[in-house]
């Protein structure tokens, strides 16, 4: 095999993980992060005096490549794994939903609303030939199985919670992968639900793999943000960064959501661009907030009631010790919108007091004084929408500009957004590219 200049751009998950496969495979590797810190969205912020991820991170008993990733890295041993509740916010009020005791307690249901609601659940971890859910809207599949009831209580709140309005356009697939990813939280069935940590969060995982890397000799240039990827003369493609940097490689594997890929990537077809450009993104806008008091005992609280304006309360101290956060709890209130959604605009100040002050109502227990710290983070894209044949209408990861590749998040078709996914996006495409290209 003949070694081979690789240039990896974006330095998140999926750049991090196939600058180690390629270097591994003995080739050349360097990797462009266009932020001044690897991580992309696994990265990490200041919370006041305290370091810790921007957005709230688990990692479950089923995440075997997460977990191998650590293993590698010597630091699978040190997960703490916790048993976890899940809480409902409905109608004004906190329900436990976290055993089945408690779902059959569960008020906003009758009993044959309930069974149907578990029948649901049961069939889709069940179901293994998830193309053809890609042609049967969510809406019409979960109403089917559910019942109308259910699905007006239940589901479409938590659709809407979680896609926004583009629930009206997504496929049976996105329920079915997040039960399935669901069910693989849980020991076995309905039982018990657990999800691991590493004590210093992403921020340690980051630094443990950056310097797996360079010991390993990828070269990693931070505040390198590419701007163009063309053919150069010599027909090996060249990549232009902001900082006026410019390196040409004999290949060029691209990580960026696919809108901007395609923008750096002026020389593809009109055909390829509108591919790319046609894959729809969610974003996500998670404000962060350090409590002197814990709010309840639920990692997640699921929300229905359409008056609060953000998707569910993540306590992330209710899974991570407070002895990490100075015994103050953490936590999440995220939203996730569409990237033209006008919240992205709203200044940080007004999402904070609309944010608190709606956990304030909430929570009546609490008041301004308990909140030590808050702030706001974004990201405009995410997670794509699964739409009707989504599959079906990916682009090619070999693109028409030779030498160039485009691997991202997008290429996740029948599971949820995870880092557990994305390594196996990772591994999968590059096995392609390997074997295509003979490298
Ligand atoms: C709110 C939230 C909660 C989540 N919770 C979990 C969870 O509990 N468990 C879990 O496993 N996963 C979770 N995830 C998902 C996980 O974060 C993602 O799967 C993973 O980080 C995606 O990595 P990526 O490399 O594909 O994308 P990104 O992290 O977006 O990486 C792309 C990189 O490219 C860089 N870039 C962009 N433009 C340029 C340019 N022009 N030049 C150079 N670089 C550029 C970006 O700065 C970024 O670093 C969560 C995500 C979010 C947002």
């Amino acid at each position: 095999m003949e070694q081979k200049k690789w240039g990896i751009i974006g330095g998140g998950i999926m750049g991090l993980n196939l600058a180690h496969q390629l270097i591994r495979r003995g080739h050349q590797v360097t990797l462009f992060e266009g932020a001044p810190d690897l991580g992309g969205l696994v990265s990490s912020w200041k919370l006041g005096e305290l370091k810790w991820d921007k957005f709230y991170h688990v990692i479950l008993l089923s995440d075997f490549r997460t977990r191998n990733m650590l293993k590698e890295l010597g630091l699978e041993d040190q997960i703490k794994w916790v048993e976890t509740k899940t809480g409902f916010y409905i109608d004004g009020k906190l329900h436990s939903m976290s055993n089945s005791i408690e779902f059959l307690k569960f008020p906003a249901l009758g009993l044959v609303d309930k069974l149907r609601l578990a029948l649901t659940i049961l069939y889709a971890s069940k179901i293994k030939d998830w193309k053809r859910l890609e042609h049967i809207p969510v809406t019409s599949w979960l109403r089917k199985w559910s019942g109308k009831n259910t699905y007006d209580k239940v589901w479409l709140p938590l659709l809407r919670a979680k896609l926004g309005s583009s629930y009206q356009r997504t496929s049976a697939v996105f329920i079915w992968a997040t039960i399935k990813r669901m069910y693989g939280a849980r020991e076995s069935g309905l039982k018990k639900e657990m999800f691991g940590y590493l004590p210093g969060g992403y921020k340690r995982i980051i630094e443990a793999v950056k310097q797996n890397l360079l010991t390993e000799g990828v070269i990693i240039k931070t505040n390198h943000q590419a701007t163009e990827i063309r053919s150069s003369f010599s027909g090996l493609p060249s990549v232009t960064f902001a900082n006026g940097y410019l390196e040409e490689f004999d290949q060029v594997i691209v990580t960026l959501p696919s809108g901007l890929a395609s923008e750096i990537c002026q020389e593809l077809s009109e055909n390829e661009k509108l591919k790319l450009n046609q894959i729809e993104y969610l974003g996500v806008i998670c404000v962060a907030v350090l409590l002197n008091r814990s709010i309840s005992p639920f990692y997640v609280t699921n929300i229905t009631d359409t008056w609060v304006p953000f998707t569910g309360v993540i306590e992330m101290t209710a899974l991570i010790d407070k002895e990490y956060f100075s015994g103050l709890s953490l936590i999440y209130l995220p939203k996730y919108l569409s990237p033209e959604d006008p919240l992205f605009v709203k200044s940080d100040d007004e999402i904070r007091e609309c944010f608190t002050a709606t956990l304030i109502k909430m929570f009546p227990e609490l008041t301004n004084e308990n909140i030590k710290f808050s702030g706001v983070a974004r990201a405009k894209h995410v997670m794509t929408v699964l739409n009707k044949g989504y599959s079906d209408n990916l682009p090619e990861i070999k693109t028409s500009i030779p030498g160039v590749y485009i691997v991202n998040s997008a290429h996740i078709t029948d599971g949820t957004l995870n880092v557990n996914e994305t390594i196996k996006i990772a591994e999968s495409k590059l096995k392609e590219i390997i074997r295509e290209g003979n490298f």
